[in-house]
């Protein structure tokens, strides 16, 4: 049985306690009084970009709706601004639910797969572990490549003076594809993020049992 089966079937019509308990700060989605506030002072709702804004998801979420909330493309759309939480009159951890909630969705595979900033998150993530330092080259590179070769040879022609430039002023070394730099203590990073790892793990699988 899928992570999300198992979820749906645990908490039957009752997605709001869903969000409650396996959402970081899930629980304060309740203390919305639906005033609006936060989905006028997004910066990034400029023209109803969102599908659902914060004060939206959050009504779904008491209003049961639970396929089209986990699977909406709405809070990977937060960039932590904190315009809402400092604007919020019941004082609402807006941000934080907002990535609690895109989380929730990645953690039961309902999260839009080529949603840009759920890509590009994945992305840094592989790549800042990989050796403990970002090798921006190769972000850039996997960033421009995500929709095939032909896409990305575009993408690349269409930013070549930019890199050219940056070249110049020695702030991209186009060697740093056949490696780059790198953290001195790779195996401590990596041991760091093992134990990390397994303490996310546990403390997730607890969530889930509850
Ligand atoms: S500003 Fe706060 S109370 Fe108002 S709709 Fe947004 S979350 Fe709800
Ligand atoms: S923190 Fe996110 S949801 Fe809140 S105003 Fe900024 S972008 Fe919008």
């Amino acid at each position: 049985m899928s992570a999300d089966t198992a979820m749906a079937a645990k908490y039957r019509n009752n997605f709001l306690k869903e969000i409650e308990e396996q959402v970081e700060m899930g629980d304060w989605v309740k203390m919305c009084m639906q005033c609006g506030v936060c989905s006028g002072s997004c910066p990034t709702n400029f023209q109803s970009a969102w599908e659902h804004p914060p004060q939206e998801l959050f009504m779904m979420i008491r209003a049961g709706k639970r396929e089209e909330v986990l699977t909406t493309t709405s809070m990977w759309n937060c960039t932590s601004c904190y315009n809402c939480i400092v604007r919020c009159p019941r004082k609402l951890p807006i941000t934080h639910i907002m990535h609690g909630i895109a989380e929730y969705a990645h953690r039961l595979g309902k999260a839009p797969k080529m949603q840009p900033t759920r890509f590009f998150s994945g992305l840094f993530w592989k790549n800042a572990t990989k050796t403990g330092r970002v090798n921006e080259l190769k972000l850039s590179m996997g960033l421009y490549f995500k929709d095939g070769f032909g896409a990305g040879i575009k993408e690349g022609m269409k930013m070549k003076d930019v890199a050219l430039g940056l070249m110049k002023a020695k702030r991209l070394n186009p060697f740093e594809l056949l490696g780059g730099h790198k953290c001195k203590d790779q195996k401590g990073i990596q041991a760091m993020l093992k134990k990390a790892y397994e303490i996310e793990r546990a403390r997730k699988a607890a969530k889930m049992a509850g």
